[in-house]
């Protein structure tokens, strides 16, 4: 019989030596799911995927059982800049990314929803639906993940509310999801060391824990209510280790690919991969 494991685990990986290449990486640090950014998490160059080497990585994902895969758009990318010019550009690279994504057919595109620059939430809020109402297709078979942010400066994300009044306004609901980066939503104010259950119950009312299909799982360094988003390696920050834990085994995220954007490096990285597989038992 085939057991799922409660959640997928692994972290985010770099591109550049290609698709299947990050597959055996994440198989030689012990997990079964990852990220990467489509493109140059800064400058938002982007480097063609070659059809036999995203099949190559399908078929390793199929054979080891890997989680979905959690694609991450660009940081430059911001949908509701006020700029035109950056404005149009985000609408650029998130049409490119989501038709590459179609040669990894079932995983999932997270994107930081936007910062509105000045215009005010409800202008941000409509510009990134807007976005996505011109750029999801009823036939894709990528999932988009909204990313819940640490409200920091104009961020549209830092609260539940604003990502549902985006769901809302978008056409394509089923193709639609919300990734939850416990760094975030910690320095966003929601306290997921005292009250996981409540936080958890306030997602499930706001947008429905149906659409939570990815979570970001790091430490912080800051506290909660911060709206800092400085990550910071697994039980070394404010969240700590064992509310880490708690969010790990925690029933209403189970089968979610978690992933790690903690400060480390490779061995850090095998580290803390083992040490979330070692509470799965
Ligand atoms: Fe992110
Ligand atoms: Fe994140
Ligand atoms: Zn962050």
């Amino acid at each position: 019989m085939d057991t799922k494991p409660l959640i997928y685990i692994g972290c985010h990986l770099s591109v550049t030596s290609g698709y299947e290449a990050m597959g055996k990486t994440m198989l030689n640090f012990g997990g079964n799911t990852f990220a990467f950014f489509t493109r140059n998490p800064r400058g938002g160059k982007s480097k063609d995927i070659l059809p036999e080497d995203a099949a190559a990585l399908r078929s390793l994902a199929g054979r080891e059982h890997f989680g979905p895969l959690v694609a991450h758009g660009s940081y430059t990318m911001n949908l509701c800049a006020a700029k035109s010019e950056t404005r149009e550009n985000g609408l650029d690279m998130l049409e490119k990314d989501l038709q590459r994504m179609e040669l990894l057919p079932g995983n999932f595109y997270n994107f930081h929803p936007g910062a509105h620059t000045g215009q005010g939430m409800e202008t941000g809020i409509a510009l990134i639906a807007e976005a996505l109402n011109r750029f999801l297709w009823p036939e894709m078979h990528t999932t988009v993940l909204l990313e819940t942010m640490a409200g920091k400066g104009s961020e549209v994300g830092g609260r539940f509310e604003e990502l549902r009044e985006i769901i809302d306004r978008v056409e394509q609901k089923d193709k639609l999801g919300v990734c939850l980066d416990t760094c975030h939503v910690w320095d966003g104010g929601y306290d997921l060391v005292n009250d996981l259950d409540g936080v958890l119950t306030e997602f499930d009312r706001v947008i429905s824990l149906n659409r939570l299909l990815a979570v970001h799982f790091n430490d912080s360094k800051n506290h909660c209510g911060s709206h800092k988003d400085r990550h910071e390696k697994l039980g070394q920050g404010q969240i700590g280790m064992e509310a880490m834990r708690r969010i790990a085994l925690h029933p209403a995220l189970s089968g979610r690919p978690f992933i790690l954007e903690t400060p480390n490096d490779d061995e850090g990285y095998i580290r803390e991969i083992h040490t979330v597989l070692s509470w799965l038992g």
